[in-house]
Order: structure tokens, then sequence, then C-alpha cells
């Protein structure tokens, strides 16, 4: 059987006589090189067991640096290792590409010779009519190519060499035959050349046969099938002394061999040799050559390949090669961008995570879990674990606070039962004014309703008639003392009420206040909307319109109003992506910001949180013990960390929003800027700006404030309102303005923030101010109603969080002190705040109610036993009583006892 190259008998090849015959040829290039081998070529498979044999055609590796990624070829080359040497064999197509291989540290490798059709490829083909066509005489010279056009088939240097021939009447014309990503180019770049795309077939084997010299500069072949076509077809050859060139071509003879790489002597030894070659009236013929002008070509016989394999899959396999190469190392190359951009996530995650505040979103989920829970009349006195004498004092204590408060206050509760079941505010803030174990019982034996009906100073009086104290501060407005803001409202209705309620046309007041507000905030723009709320969803949408940016972040525990955008934690039910909650004063949130910044809107900072960092705000709802209640120093810390904040988002370009909402014109006529000397690119002001009236103002940059965008007519951010700008409003804000920015208004700040410094247990932020409580205890709650009873009004927070307006004079303070002191003291005389003295265990067995409490909010006790268990430990402690205060029961207590035991340590 005649064949190229012998198989040698040995590795899977002779493991598998019936899969390939021996002495048989096959031409491998049918086979993908790497991966899928076993399944397009069965017949290579010896057996599962052993592993499968593979044929190793493409010079991968090889390829890389052609495609400008030489990085790669050291990637490449070490995968293809490690997957053929985990293979029996490795078939190769010559020795030299084994000992090639063999160095790069390949094993297992066998040769594989090679055919090709003769009947097909031959000199016998040459066509006068396709000469013709590529305007060529029957003496002219020309070079062909065929294969991919492709960067690693180093085409440009046969265009050269092709171009050398040229200039000494060599080669009259270059065609190129096949298809590839370099074509387009060099096409452009040389239009005199012949291109005639992918051809198989009678048409390939034509064009072969109607060239005169092959040209073939490719430096990455395993084989290259193609030499044995162009010789079979009666071609010269001018190809690099390697792979099939070597094995084949006689140098002077049947054609020129270059050694490897040389690119000059390609060009120059190529042009001579080929020339002098292909215009040799004697060149040598074949026993099976015909072309008048070939020099060579096999003189041995040839069949179509063993594997069936025909030519049109052959060139659909060139085809496929090129293209798995590209595919490779696309997907190196999107591998490598894959993973850095995993690598860059994973540090943003970690980042975020180190930042992030986790207990908004732990305390959202973990409130689709709590069970309602009530004490017990009997649990209620007994949460902190008091002893037996203190829970009477306790009990004699609240039931006379509440006959006290329900007689001095009849009317304002009966006012409130009234309403409270169709006033849904109410209901809310009634519900939240005391941590839930303990609600039921205050609702059963207080009513804890404030109707006021007239102001006088910082004093209230209600529907009973009594004055009372206010620090409740109306949740914010009351700065400026409610005499002014009475005087404020009349006058500035009196301005525009020629105008009435109209709403579209503005009233000129407006374009002073909005003067004024510039001017207070330093800002370049303002928006009026109807509440905090309102402004604070206005900014945000603002900030992600103009920066195009998703994210806002905020810190843990700030209030922004009730909309659940900016409220990731508890009071809302759903679970938002684009609020993200970092740590307050912490180095990561710094770095989160930093690594997040191209998907920041805006960072939202609401300046009361230095107040009470990363908590929410200090309100009795949340009061279980005083360890909750934290408060901090809140100027010189703050400050810096906020002068920190504003260098990142400069850094980073990231708007800065303030919500001043409560701090604006609180602490400084210039709000939270002012106090802490910071300024930010967004400030939103509410509450107290408008005079008393209700109100929610956005000052902003000009580039933030925009809500049309001029390149994209069709991107508008809609934040409009009927009542912006109400006139009314407009006007109470205008003398409220006046009145913040007049010379004397910031003298009486000064003074104020000073003033507020009460000589009690409290903590303040100019006068915003909370109490603290330095004992332990699990009913600090319970001081807003004794404070009631002195005469105080507090907002349904309670003590959380007061309010004192201007207004407040040094007398009123003094009252205030008295009355807090007095306030405590009653507490403290009815047993609620036990020293460590009096209570030993206090912390231990508040902790452990704590965590009882909570379990027991998490999983449910059926009712059947908790009756049961309260039963017991009634008749216990029953028992317990009898048994020590009569001595005949102590008596048959003490001989019952012994029984027990003794018979305890016989049984065990
Ligand atoms: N932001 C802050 C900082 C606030 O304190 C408040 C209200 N307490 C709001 C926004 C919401 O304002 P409003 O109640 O007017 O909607």
């Amino acid at each position: 059987m005649p064949y190229l190259s012998s198989v040698p008998a040995s590795g899977w090849i002779a493991a598998a006589p019936r899969a390939i015959p021996k002495n048989s040829w096959f031409t491998a290039r049918r086979c993908p090189a790497t991966v899928g081998c076993r399944s397009a070529c069965p017949r290579l498979v010896r057996s599962a067991a052993t592993g499968p044999g593979t044929v190793l055609h493409t010079n991968f590796h090889s390829y890389a640096k052609h495609y400008h990624a030489g990085w790669i070829v050291r990637v490449v080359a070490g995968y293809l290792r490690r997957f053929h040497n985990r293979t029996t064999a490795t078939v190769v197509a010559t020795a030299d590409l084994r000992a090639r291989l063999n160095a790069l540290g390949f094993t297992n490798l066998s040769v594989l010779g090679r055919g090709v059709d003769s009947g097909l490829f031959t000199p016998e083909r040459r066509c006068a009519a396709l000469r013709a066509a590529w305007g060529v005489s029957e003496h002219d010279i020309v070079a062909l190519y065929v294969g991919r056009i492709a960067p690693e088939k180093n085409l440009e240097l046969a265009v050269e060499a092709h171009r050398a021939m040229q200039q000494v009447g060599g080669a009259r014309r270059f065609v190129l035959v096949g298809d590839g990503p370099q074509r387009a180019a060099l096409q452009k770049r040389h239009p005199d050349l012949v291109f005639c795309g992918a051809i198989i077939g009678e048409q390939l084997a034509a064009h072969y046969a109607s060239a005169d010299v092959f040209l073939f500069p490719s430096e990455t072949e395993t084989f290259g099938n193609v030499v044995l076509e162009a010789m079979a077809s009666g071609l010269a050859l001018v190809a690099y002394d390697y792979a099939a060139a070597r094995m084949h071509v006689t140098d002077g003879e049947t054609g020129v061999l270059i050694p490897y790489g040389q690119a000059a002597a390609f060009v120059g030894r190529g042009r001579a040799g080929s020339v002098a070659a292909a215009s040799r009236p004697d060149a040598p013929t074949g026993p099976r050559v015909s072309g008048e002008r070939g020099l060579a070509t096999s003189d041995r016989a040839f069949r179509s390949n063993s594997l069936g394999c025909s030519r049109t899959e052959e060139v659909t396999i060139v085809m496929n090669e090129g293209l798995r190469v590209e595919w490779l190392v696309a997907g190196l190359l999107v591998g490598s961008i894959v993973a850095a951009l995993v690598a860059r996530r994973a540090v943003t995650a970690f980042w975020t995570l180190r930042a992030m505040a986790l207990t908004p979103t732990l305390s959202r989920r973990l409130s689709r879990w709590v069970k309602p829970r009530s004490y017990s009349d009997e649990e209620f006195f007994r949460a902190d674990g008091a002893a037996e004498p203190w829970v009477e004092r306790r009990q004699q204590g609240l039931a006379r606070l509440a006959s006290f408060l329900r007689a001095r206050y009849p009317r304002c509760a009966d006012w409130g039962d009234a309403l409270r079941t169709s006033f849904s505010d109410l209901r809310f803030t009634d519900a939240n004014r005391v941590p839930f174990p303990f609600a039921r019982f205050m609702r059963d034996h207080f009513n804890q309703c404030a109707v006021v009906t007239a102001s006088d100073g910082p004093r209230l009086q209600d529907l009973d008639g009594h004055w009372t104290l206010d620090v409740g501060g109306s949740y914010g407005v009351n700065v400026a003392g409610f005499a002014r803001y009475k005087e404020w409202m009349a006058r500035g209705l009196e301005r525009v009420q020629d105008l009435g309620p109209v709403l579209g046309p503005l009233h000129p007041v407006v374009a002073e206040n909005t003067t004024l507000l510039k001017s207070v905030s330093g800002l370049d723009e303002v928006s009026f909307h109807m509440s905090g709320t309102e402004a604070v969803m206005a900014a945000v949408r603002m900030a992600r319109f103009n920066t195009r940016r998703k994210l806002i972040v905020c810190f843990a525990g700030a209030y922004h109003g009730w909309w659940d955008g900016v409220q990731p934690g508890l009071g809302s039910e759903r679970s938002i992506d684009d609020c993200l909650t970092l740590k307050d004063l912490h180095e990561a949130s710094l770095e989160a910001i930093r690594r997040r910044a191209g998907e920041i809107a805006g960072v939202l900072v609401n300046p009361v949180q230095s107040f009470h960092p990363n908590a929410p705000p200090p309100s009795d709802a949340i009061l279980l013990t005083s360890g909750v209640r934290r408060t901090e120093d809140p100027s010189a810390r703050y400050a810096e960390w906020l002068r920190r904040l504003r260098a990142v988002c400069d850094e980073c370009d990231v708007p800065l929003i303030f919500d001043e909402v409560y701090t604006g014109f609180r602490l400084a006529p210039g709000g939270a800027q002012e106090y802490f000397g910071v300024a930010a690119d967004m400030v939103v002001y509410g509450k107290t700006v408008a005079g008393g009236m209700p109100i929610g103002v956005v000052c902003g940059k000009k580039a933030l404030m925009r809500r049309f965008d001029a390149e994209r007519p069709m991107r508008i951010a809609y934040v409009v309102g009927t009542f912006s700008a109400h006139p009314v409003v407009m006007g109470a804000m205008n003398e409220f303005l006046r009145w913040v920015v007049g010379p004397s208004t910031a003298q009486l700040y000064t003074e104020m923030n000073e003033r507020s410094a009460l000589p009690v247990r409290v903590v303040h932020l100019g006068t915003v101010w909370t109490v603290l409580f330095s004992e332990p205890g699990r009913y600090n709650w319970l001081l807003q109603y004794y404070l009631r009873a002195e005469g105080v009004t507090l907002s349904w927070v309670g003590t959380g969080r007061c309010l004192s307006s201007m207004d407040f004079t040094d007398k009123d303070y003094e009252a205030l002190a008295t009355k807090l002191v007095a306030a405590a003291r009653a507490m403290k005389a009815d047993a609620w705040w036990l020293s460590a003295d009096e209570h030993p265990k206090r912390e231990k067995n508040m902790r452990n109610r704590l965590v009882q409490d909570a379990f027991l909010s998490l999983a449910r006790v059926p009712r059947p036993l908790q009756t049961f268990y309260t039963e017991v430990m009634r008749r216990k402690k029953d028992d317990h009583h009898a048994s020590h205060s009569n001595l005949t029961n102590q008596l048959f207590h003490i001989i019952s006892s012994s029984v027990f035991l003794g018979c305890y340590a016989l049984a065990f």
C-alpha cells in the first residue's frame, strides 16, 4: 500500500489495529486540534479507560504572536501541553514538529504521514481561460497562495516576495485563494492582487494547476497540506524549510527552501530561485506531472484519504481552524476581562460590606418574624426581674400616676378616645410611644393625648385648661418661639391675601425668597415643595437625573422622611437596592464611596446624626435598656467627619446632599453647613423655613438642579407639584427669611445654643436635646408620663428627642430643669430605677429578660402552655410566700423539703 510516511507501530496505533490499519495513511486535518477530538474522530479513541489519542494539527501557541497577544503564548502552550500529555498519544504531521513539541515538553508524540488526492490535484487541470481571467498570457508567471488569509500566514511577506519577483520580470500576477480576517485589508492595500475567495474541489485544483509558483511564507504550519496540493499540481514552491516543505521539496529542484523565519532570504532567494525554476525550459516532470513549468511533484501514488474526508470538509476545516484560533484568543481575552471585572467587584463588595450598616436591612427582615408580645399585668412590673417589694412600689406608683393624669386631663382623654379609632395618624403615634411589650398595659391605664388650643411663649394650653411647657418643638418647626411664627403667618397672609390661592402664576415674593435662600444656602438654584419628605424625593431624583447614576448613599439611623426610597430599614416593607446605608464616622464608608463612585448619584447626610451616629433617632419607642440611648459629643468629631466626606465626594465627583430639614435654621442661621463649616452641593430645608407653614425646599448647584436635558430633549425629570410656591407659604417664608438674615439673629442663635446646656443629665445639639439615663433600666420610656404630670408637653417620641424654641428664657430652662428633676425623682420613688444595691442582679436579669422577650417574640409558645406556666409560677410564689410567712408553715416546708431531698438521694 503506497503511503507518504509510515505510521510507527507504537503508541495508540499499535494498540488499535482495528481503528486504523497499519501502514495506512490519512489526512489528520479533519480532526479538531484539541478538545472535541474524541467525538470528531471516534476512530482515534483507544478506550475511555486509558484515554484518547489526539491529533495536533494547529500550532495555536505560535499563532498568538501574530495576533499581538504574545503574552498568551505561554498560557496557550501550557494548556495544550497539559491537554495532550494526558492522552495516550498525540499524532503530529512531521518529525520536525515532533522535535519542536518535544522541546516544549510534549510527550507521547507520534508522526503520521499525509497524502493528497493526485487524481484531483494534477497539472492536467491547467486552464487557459482561467489564466486569461487573471490577465496573464501563457508565458507569464503566476504566483499562487492557497489558505487562510490571516496574520499567522505571514502574507505580507508573500506580497513582498511577489513585488520583488515583479521587479525582475518574474511573476506577473499574485493570486490568493481563500478567505480570512486579513483579506479586506490586503485587498485594499494591494488592489492589483487577485483574490478569489474560498474555492473547493475541481475549481480549486484548476487554480493550482493554472499557476506557476506557490508562495508559502507561513511559519505556523504543523504540516501544510497545501504544499502537497501545489506540488501535485506541478508548481514550483517557495517555502520555509520546515514541515511539509522540508519533507517533500528538494531545494533547487522541486522548489526553494528558505531557512525558517528568515524573511529577507524568503524575498531574495525566493525571487531568484522561483523565477529561475519556473522559467526553466527543462523543468523536470515526474511521471504524473504534465505541467510545462512544473518543477516537481511527488513521484508516489496517492489515493483519497482513508477517513473519507472530502475536500469540502477540509476546506471548511481550514476556515474553521482560523476561527477557532480567534475564538481561543477572544475567549482568553474575554476570560481575562471577566476575571478582572469579577475580582474588582469582589474587592468593591468587600469594602461595601465592611462599610455597610447591616442593622437596617436585618431589622427590616426580622420584623416579618417578630410576633406581637404583651406583658401580662404581672410581667409588666418585673421586666427587669425586680424583687417583690419593688414590684409593689411600682404598682402603687403607676396606679397613682394614672389616676393623677386621668383626673388632670379628662377632656383630652375623652377627645382622644373619640378620635382615635377614626384618625389613623393618632393611632400610629400612640402605638409607637412605648416599647411594644409594655404597650397594651399602658393603653389600658393611660390616655396620653395632648389636645391644645393656645400657645404662649413655650407654653401650651390644653383642652383641660392647663398650661404646660412644650419641648416637643412641633417636630422641629418651632425654632424661634410660637409668638414669632404667629406674627409671621399673619403678616405673610396679609401680604398675599389680595392674590388668594392662585397657583401657577407666581407672586412677586417668590423672587425675594429665592434670592434669600440662595444667599443662605450659598447655592445657585431653588425649588419649592410641600414637605421635607417631598423635598428629599425631589433632591434625590434630580441628583439621579443629572449624574445619570442610580445609587444613593445614606448613613445608618438617619431619617430622611417617610419615602421608602430612603428608608432601607424599619418603617418600610420594600427592600430597595438603590439606597446603600453606610456607617457614620467610619473609614470603610469613605473607601466604599471611593470604590463605587461611578454608581453613586449622591451622598445624603442628615447632620442631626452627629447627635447619635449610626442609631435611629432616639425615641422612647426604642428604649428597652438605657444602653440603647447612646449620644455623643456632636461637634468636633462629626465636623471632621463631614469635612472628610466632603473631600471624598470632591475627589470622586459625587454630589454631597445635606438633608437640613431638621438642622436647617436650628443650629445656626446657615444651618449645619454653617455650624459644621462644610458646604454641600445640594441642601434640603423644611420645617421652620416657611415661618410655620408646611414646606420643603431644595437648593442646589445649577448642574444638579436641571430637570431637562439640553442634549436629549425627551429626557426630563418630572418633578412638579400643585402647591409649589403657594402664596401663603411664600408670604410667611419671606417673613422668616428676612428675620433669619437680620443682623441680630446670629447673636440670638449663639446665645440659644449656649443657654440650652441644661444643668441636668441631658445632651444637646443646639436646641435639640435628649435625656440620658445613667442607671440601666427597662422603664426609661416612662419618664414622659411623669413629665406630663409635671406639666411638660413632649412629642410622641417622648424624652427621646426634645426641642426648645428661642423664646425659652433662662427662667423657662430653670422651670424645665426643676420639672425634669421632679419627674425623675417621682419615677425613682416609684421604684422604676433600682440601684445595684437594691437590685443586685439587675443587669443580668434585664439582659435575660430581653433575650427571653426576643425569643418569645420570634417563637410562639402555645397559649395553654403559657397559661400553665404562669399558673405554676403563681402557685409557687404563693406557696413560697405562705411557707415563709408563718412559723408552722415554715416548719412543714422544711420537713417536706427534707423528705423530698431524701427521696431524691435514694432514687439517684
Ligand atoms: N428629613 C429630615 C432630616 C427630617 O427630620 C424630616 C422630618 N422629621 C424629614 C426629612 C421629613 O420631613 P416632613 O415630615 O416634612 O416630610
